[in-house]
């Protein structure tokens, strides 16, 4: 059954609140509120606690993250825009390997973690069937977009 986009973020992002506090980040919810997606609500959560975290944390005081939604005829799509540290050209390809993490985070940010958290989005966004991509300038900011496959009524099977 269709989510309420919106709503679903915002009752996400109630729950990071004391985190996004004490990064003194500001999160925004873009997604209209008219906009209902079919997808697992389980699945989302986990997607989105990790990509947020990751645009808290490695965000600057007084930093942003955009969350926004936009669809086509076969995919929707959630992007989660930060203005944090971005990630080095030479990291991108293995951001998503387990244990992976980049040497701006550990080194200079000095900021924890276990590298493992965007090894299970990426598991998770493959196993819907759909793609996840990054796009970063380092020291500006990185967005992270991943792409739902929309399940059209003709392509159900009925019986
Ligand atoms: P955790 O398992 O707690 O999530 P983690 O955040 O280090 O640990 P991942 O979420 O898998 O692990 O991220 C892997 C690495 O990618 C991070 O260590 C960091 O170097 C980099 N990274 C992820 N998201 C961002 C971001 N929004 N901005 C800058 N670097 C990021
Ligand atoms: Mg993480």
């Amino acid at each position: 059954k269709p989510l309420p986009l919106h709503d679903f973020i915002d009752a996400e992002l109630a729950s990071y609140k004391s985190m996004s506090d004490n990064h003194q980040v500001a999160i925004h919810n873009q997604v209209a509120e008219h906009v209902e997606v079919t997808a697992d609500s389980t699945t989302l959560t986990r997607i989105l606690r990790n990509l947020v975290s990751n645009a808290i944390k490695y965000n600057r005081p007084s930093g942003e993250v955009d969350i926004s939604y936009s669809e086509n005829d076969s995919y929707w799509q959630l992007q989660v825009a930060d203005t944090g540290i971005g990630i080095a050209q030479k990291d991108i390809s293995r951001l998503f390997e387990r244990f992976y993490r980049a040497d701006d985070s550990r080194t200079k940010q000095k900021v924890s973690g276990t590298g493992l958290g965007l090894s299970i989005v990426k598991e998770m966004v493959d196993a819907v069937g759909g793609t996840i991509d990054v796009k970063s300038q380092r020291g500006v900011g990185a967005t992270f977009t991943v792409n739902f496959p929309i399940v059209k009524d003709e392509d159900r099977t009925t019986n």
